[in-house]
């Protein structure tokens, strides 16, 4: 274990060593050939070394503590990550082969561990200044980019809802959410609903999945952050779920949020991580997870996606009707508040829009929080909450509808549309336990 440490450090020392002697009178001397275990160290310590600068950087870390420990101590400049982070790049196209791995399983680690690199040095100009457009940025830390909205978009969505809504006073947006307000979950019921929409998701994903023995969660309701909901991964097939109360919970919210944190979503896709590349294969790199990375398109993508198998239709209303009267709420009412809802699934993109004129000066603040409200039917309260998550995680809004679509694109093209729910769920199971970017998602790749 300590000869592994040590081999590793002296390679990053003589790569450093290299990288700076490029520019400079030295004769460079030429690095060891690194194998793809060893990279994979260099880019966890990476992660852990832009995670001591930006402390959002680092969604989850369950490799060896005495790696954090020894970055936390170095303490690189941005600059000094970059100059090794090239040099890591390099040396993936000349590691050897494993020969004991499927070549395109090797492939997708390969691209993988260059596309996650990459975003590395992206997050390491940004912290030195770099500005980018929000376009920019997301192809520099997500791999992809979303593409243009405008207000006509929206308009079928609103028609629609205009029609389902009771008559009333104010915008379609006013009317929705005081429609809704009225199936907001009481306060002292939140808790037993999550957990109960959590257990159906899972119970739900159990029957196409086998997951590893002892994955289980941790559930806690929390206020006064700019997210609505997070998992905090823990390693060992242990997630922490963290549902924030500020804004008030719906039953169909509930749903969402239990498929996206838990099953077939976060918790899901790291245990199936953990289990099939960390303890399957030893491969390091899936130990950390930055935050602000390819990773997390294919994270929030299937995590949004994940839901609509977990639930088709039939369940979904079913689970709905459970639920209400479980939060003591009418369950007759269920299925026009279905189809409201069905029908505000359509506003996803907006807050998409929002963020991106937000972050490149088109609106401000104030037309922002306009914009949400109109078109992605926020209250203000939630506008002004979604505000802070702009200015928090920047173009990581991308993740959510843009992701969906092209997960659900993706499934649908390699299982059909009409496949039984069986191979969407493998197509599902795939994304989610192999090395996989966001590019090599699209069709014309
Ligand atoms: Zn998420």
């Amino acid at each position: 274990m300590n000869h592994r440490l040590i081999a590793l450090t002296a390679a990053i020392c003589v790569a450093t060593l290299t990288a700076c002697s490029i520019s400079g009178p030295r004769k460079a001397i030429p690095p060891p050939q690194l194998s793809m275990d060893k990279i994979a160290e260099g880019y966890v310590r990476q992660v852990l070394a832009l995670g001591e600068l930006d402390p959002n950087y680092v969604d989850a870390y369950y490799g060896p503590a005495r790696w954090r420990e020894q970055e936390k101590l170095e303490k690189r400049s941005p600059l000094a990550i970059r100059n090794l982070n090239a040099r890591l790049v390099k040396d993936i196209e000349t590691a050897p082969v494993d020969p004991t791995v499927p070549p395109e399983l090797w492939e997708l680690r390969k691209r993988f561990l260059r596309n996650q690199l990459g975003a590395v040095e992206a997050r390491a100009r940004m912290l030195e200044g770099w500005q980018p457009s929000f376009d920019d940025e997301s192809l520099a830390l997500y791999d992809i980019s979303a593409p243009f909205y405008g207000r006509e978009d929206f308009k079928p969505m609103l028609d629609t809802l205009d029609r389902l809504l009771p008559p009333g006073d104010g915008s379609v947006s006013d009317r929705y959410n005081r429609y809704l307000q009225q199936f907001a979950i009481p306060a002292d019921r939140i808790e037993p609903v999550m957990r109960a929409a959590i257990e159906a998701a899972r119970a739900s994903t159990l029957k196409f999945f086998k997951l590893p023995e002892g994955e289980r969660f941790e559930l806690s309701l929390v206020r006064d952050k700019p997210w609505s909901a997070y998992n905090w991964y823990q390693g060992q097939y242990v997630s922490r779920i963290e549902i924030n109360t500020d804004q008030p919970l719906t039953v169909a919210r509930a749903i969402e949020l239990a498929s996206h944190e838990g099953y077939p979503g976060h918790h899901v896709y790291n245990v199936l991580l953990e289990d099939q590349l960390v303890n399957g294969r030893g491969w390091k790199e899936f130990t950390v997870y930055p935050l602000n990375s390819p990773q997390s398109f294919i994270a929030e993508g299937t995590a949004d996606f994940g839901v609509t198998l977990a639930f088709p239709a039939a369940e979904r209303v079913a689970l709905e009707r459970q639920l209400f009267e479980l939060a003591g709420l009418d369950p007759l009412e269920v299925d026009t508040y279905d189809a409201v809802i069905q029908a505000a699934t359509l506003a996803g993109p907006a807050t998409l829009e929002a963020a991106r004129r937000y972050r490149d000066g088109q609106l401000n603040a104030d037309e922002t929080v306009e914009w949400l409200q109109q078109y992605a039917l926020a209250t203000p309260e939630r506008a002004r909450q979604r505000l802070k998550f702009f200015d928090q995680y920047g173009a990581y809004i991308i993740n959510y509808s843009h992701g969906k679509t092209v997960i659900k694109d993706y499934v649908d093209r390699n299982a059909g549309p009409d496949e039984p729910l069986w191979s969407r769920w493998r197509v599902l199971f795939d994304l989610l336990s192999q090395p996989r970017t966001p590019q090599a998602l699209l069709p014309e790749s």
